[in-house]
């Protein structure tokens, strides 16, 4: 099998899957529990915090365990509730949805805005987002100032007008991160774009920002998310950062995996009839390993099922979309052609992918479109 499906979800990690099997068998305990098996679990899960946290430069107080981005995602909107949201249309269906639901009026206004989106692995403008931020007055007065934390804190110890979320669940081991340096007041993470597990992700919270828990009904992280702790998903998270550092991930999908994705892309537009490119290549436009092309008069989804009967794993757009019939909301919002956005396909890799893979891509992708053209009722532009 080629699996070029990384940015759906990345294979885990052998080291990983031998880290979660010693603390299945290990740290079965409750975390939160006083005794000495809990005070083992408890000891793991803060290991992680630590390491994400000077990963990303921040507090390991500013670190939640969540059970993945979507969560994470939700809880930062939620906490703006009845608030101003601004987002870009760019954004994973987990921030727009719940903006859409969720957003109103008053002050602090939220911006949300990812730093790698995950269709195209295009790389936003994030400053200038964080600079219209600070250039907000804060109110004298509001209700969001006023209210009250769950446990009683003000909800806003650090008064201003405007604060920014980003969505870094692509971001994470492919372009450095450092959310002192990007500005943010919140960011989501998530454990299985990087070869850890499924379920488990984190939000970063700084500290004095307004907060409001989304799961209540427990003490764990500082009663700001309840729940018992995922003992055995966070030590996989841990393996896996330990891993992107052991590994210069960033370095790696630089020169290996850009030369890859690069690679491939080249060869579909001078090989391919019809093709175009969705993705930025230009260094600093886009995160190395991700590549969205389209083919003209050639469905997007028929591309995949010819691509899977020869073992080679794409996906069309975002998977937490697949099965809906509307064209990507990223791609229409990218290209306004509902044509480009059914024709398109992501190829997204990892740093276990080769150059064979592109070469056996290369192989059967050229005819596969060539049959889907001739069987289209959509007239091929000369
Ligand atoms: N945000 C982005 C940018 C993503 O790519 C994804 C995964 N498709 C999510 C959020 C949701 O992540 P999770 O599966 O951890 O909820």
């Amino acid at each position: 099998m080629v699996y070029l499906d990384y940015a759906a979800t990345a294979s885990l990690l052998p080291g990983v899957r031998k880290a979660m099997h010693d603390a299945e068998e290990k740290l079965f305990a409750n975390a939160s529990a006083l005794h000495t098996p809990g005070h083992l679990a408890k000891y793991e899960i803060e290991k992680t915090r630590e390491l994400l946290a000077s990963y990303i430069n921040a507090e390991p107080s500013e670190i939640i365990f969540t059970s993945g981005a979507s969560e994470s995602n939700n809880t930062v909107i939620r906490t703006f509730e009845g608030c101003q949201i601004e987002t870009s249309p760019l954004e994973h269906h987990s921030i727009i949805e719940t903006a859409q639901k969720y957003m109103g009026k008053k002050l602090p206004k939220l911006y949300s805005y990812m730093l790698v989106n995950n269709e195209t692995g295009d790389i936003l403008d994030l400053e200038k987002n964080v600079k219209e931020a600070r250039e907000i007055e804060a109110p004298e007065k509001s209700e969001l100032f006023e209210a009250k934390n769950d446990w009683g804190k003000p909800l806003v110890t650090d008064k201003k007008g405007g604060y920014v979320h980003s969505d870094l669940t692509q971001a994470l081991g492919k372009v450095p991160i450092d959310v002192k340096k990007l500005g943010l007041d919140y960011a989501t993470f998530s454990a299985h774009k990087i070869g850890g597990p499924i379920g488990i992700g984190a939000l970063y919270v700084r500290k004095g920002v307004p907060f409001k828990p989304l799961i209540v009904g427990g003490n764990q992280e500082d009663k700001r998310r309840g729940g018992t702790y995922n003992t055995v998903g966070i030590v996989g998270f841990g393996e896996a950062l330990k891993e992107i550092v052991k590994e210069n991930s960033i370095e790696m999908y630089d020169k290996k995996i850009r030369k890859l994705r690069d690679t491939l892309a080249n060869r579909i537009l001078k090989e391919i009839k019809g093709s175009s490119l969705n993705t930025d290549l230009r260094r600093n436009k886009s995160a190395p390993n991700i590549l969205n092309a389209s083919f003209q008069a050639a469905e997007g989804e028929s591309i995949q099922l010819y691509l899977d009967a020869e073992g080679i794993v794409v996906s069309t757009g975002s998977a937490c979309a697949a099965g809906d019939t509307k064209p990507s909301h990223v791609l229409m919002a990218k290209t306004g052609d509902a044509e480009v956005a059914h024709s398109s396909i992501r190829f997204s890799f990892g740093l276990d992918n080769s150059m064979e893979d592109v070469d056996r891509v290369m192989e059967v992708l050229p005819g596969i479109i060539d049959r889907l053209q001739k069987i289209s009722t959509i007239k091929m532009e000369s």
